[in-house]
């Protein structure tokens, strides 16, 4: 399309016709559709003055993130969002290596204000970039494609429960530097509904979490199974309180049956999608309608002919073929997951690799332990995820060899001053020797061993 994005044709309309409806709430902020537009075109026109390249959004919860990103895809130019909790060293870095002009919540807001227009930009290009955990020792930058983003949209709106749900209200639990929030905030924008992102203090508190889930009216709830399973936990996640919670996407990481069973049990009337995909292919390409009935084993994540790709099995890999595969990889991603199908369903069965998912977040442990080493007195670092008997990440052990390491406390500050606070590991171990392979790699299989 020339104009560039369905997406923002649809919030164009949306916000002629829906008037003072919330289009974005968090906390007590609340800005209207009538307000969105406007806005946005305004900040977009000063964007457009200022440069092209990308744009670093110093903000990754509440109202004027979101608002910043639609002015940056109308202006033409790629968004970052950036963790303002993320380590000096870390926002550093990314900006280095990006060249991204920051922005701040001032800054955008006197572009919003301001009164000014600006056409939607044409053309393919980035519509964002993200940061992920990266295996070689550094962030991984996955920059998603406008044309990527129209496609998920489009893909998801097909999916059981969802563009009802999305067209009223849709609640996020993850922050915007994560992709799982591309579902929740393009779903509500695309389809015309209230998107309310959960604040800190409501993450931090199930009172007001629950006040908030209850107030806000969900229709459509995104998260990770790890949020699912702490809201589970208070009998205040149900159908009383959450009358019209009607479909819960679920993703991100595996989803346990008891987990899906114990949300149909309380939900009866609801949906629950359990959806794949990994950032690099724009937050999920499959999904499957989960019943109660199928909840005695593992869990499909998608219906094989359904997704938003061409999805294979190459040598047991999941490999990803098609318009939702960010542009670097050239049409084909292959994830690193094992997978497994049976009668036309997709199911989950690892990794190939050391990935992890802890707490919903996705975890290389050789950058946790590529950025121990640059601790002074770390010779040798290696990350090992501890699991629970259902085979849960319940933490991250650092093994570490140096003569001179550091205590445990000052360690973990030290570690806290490189990584956020999901890659920090929690427990540290000191050796004397790495224990290495025959062929002087660490031995990751021992090191397992001593975990127990
Ligand atoms: P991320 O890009 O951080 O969302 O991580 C993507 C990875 O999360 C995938 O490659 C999978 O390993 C895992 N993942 C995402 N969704 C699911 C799911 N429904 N079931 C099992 N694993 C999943």
């Amino acid at each position: 399309m020339s104009g560039g994005m369905e997406l923002l044709e649809r919030v164009r309309a949306h916000s002629a016709a829906l008037g003072e409806k919330p289009a974005l709430a968090a906390g007590a902020e609340r800005l209207s559709w009538r307000a969105l537009w406007p806005g946005v075109v305004s900040l977009a026109a000063v964007l457009r003055e200022q440069g092209s390249g990308p744009v670093a959004v110093e903000g990754v919860r509440g109202t004027w993130p979101p608002a910043a990103f639609l002015a940056c895809l109308v202006a033409g130019r790629p968004y970052l969002p950036l963790d303002p909790e993320w380590p000096a060293a870390r926002r550093e870095e990314i900006l280095r290596r990006t060249g991204a002009q920051k922005l701040s919540r001032a800054e955008a807001e006197a572009g919003f204000y301001a009164r000014r227009t600006c056409e939607i930009a044409g053309g393919a290009g980035i519509a964002y970039l993200l940061f992920t955990s990266g295996s070689t020792g550094a962030p991984k930058e996955v920059a998603v494609s406008r044309a990527n983003l129209d496609h998920f949209l489009r893909w998801a709106g097909g999916l059981e429960g969802v563009p009802e749900a999305a067209g009223e209200t849709v609640v996020g639990q993850a922050a915007y530097s994560f992709d799982l929030s591309v579902a929740d905030l393009y779903l509500s924008l695309f389809w015309g509904g209230t998107h309310v992102n959960l604040t800190g203090a409501e993450l931090a508190d199930p009172a007001a979490l629950f006040d908030r889930l209850e107030r806000s009216g969900a229709a459509l709830l995104v998260a990770t199974p790890s949020f699912l399973r702490l809201c589970l936990r208070e009998g205040r996640f149900a159908p009383g309180r959450l009358s019209r919670l009607r479909t819960v996407f679920s993703c991100g990481e595996d989803l346990p049956a008891p987990t899906a069973a114990r949300l149909l049990e309380r939900f009866p009337g609801a949906t629950l999608l359990n959806a794949y995909g990994p950032t690099e292919a724009t937050c999920a390409v499959c999904a499957a309608p989960i019943t109660r009935e199928m909840c005695t084993g593992p869990l499909p994540m998608g219906v094989l002919g359904a997704g938003a790709v061409e999805i294979t099995l190459e040598d047991g890999e999941i490999v990803l073929r098609g318009e939702s595969v960010a542009p670097a990889y050239g049409g084909t991603y292959r994830t690193g997951d094992l997978g497994r199908v049976e009668k036309g369903l997709l199911y989950w069965r690892g990794r190939l690799d050391d990935q992890v998912k802890y707490r919903g977040y996705r975890v290389e442990p050789a950058e946790v332990a590529a950025a121990l080493e640059t601790i002074r007195g770390v010779e040798r670092a290696a990350v090992l995820p501890r699991r629970d008997g259902a085979g849960q990440v319940r933490g991250l052990t650092a093994f570490l060899e140096g003569r001179d390491l550091p205590a445990g406390p000052e360690l973990a500050r030290l570690a806290r001053l490189r990584l956020p606070g999901y890659l920090c590991p929690d427990q540290w171990r000191r050796l004397e020797r790495m224990p290495l392979t025959a062929n002087g790699k660490c031995d990751r299989t021992r090191l397992k061993e001593m975990l127990r």
